[in-house]
Order: structure tokens, then C-alpha cells, then sequence
């Protein structure tokens, strides 16, 4: 066993009641379709969620 924690992206860290509902988002890029592990959310705005492969287009969100 480890002690590092799970990481999913730099800078990234969901709410305890948004890690629960992870798994019912979809990734946002056109085509895509994915699971979404990787939200990005500024205070107050959307939620945007994307896949590990198009994490990168969530970061024009925050
Ligand atoms: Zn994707």
C-alpha cells in the first residue's frame, strides 16, 4: 500500500459530493462520449467535464 493520494489533475480537486457523481458525467468534447473523470468548475459557474484523454480543454473553463 501507498500513502500518496489519488491525484486526478494538477490543480484539481472536486467537492466530496461531486467526487460521488463523477461517474455520471460525460466528457463535453464533440465527438467524444467518454466517461469523465476530470471536472473543471470556477465558484459560482458550469461545470465542465471531460475524459482523461481531453482533460486539456477543460482548463479554457477555469
Ligand atoms: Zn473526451
Amino acid at each position: 500500500m501507498s500513502d500518496e493520494p489519488t491525484k486526478l489533475a494538477d490543480g484539481i480537486t472536486p467537492a466530496p459530493r461531486e467526487r460521488a457523481r463523477v461517474l455520471g458525467h460525460v466528457c463535453e468534447h464533440e465527438g467524444c462520449g467518454k466517461h469523465a473523470g476530470f471536472g473543471f468548475a470556477r465558484p459560482r459557474q458550469d461545470q465542465h467535464w471531460f475524459c482523461f484523454v481531453h482533460r486539456a480543454d477543460g482548463e479554457r473553463h477555469l
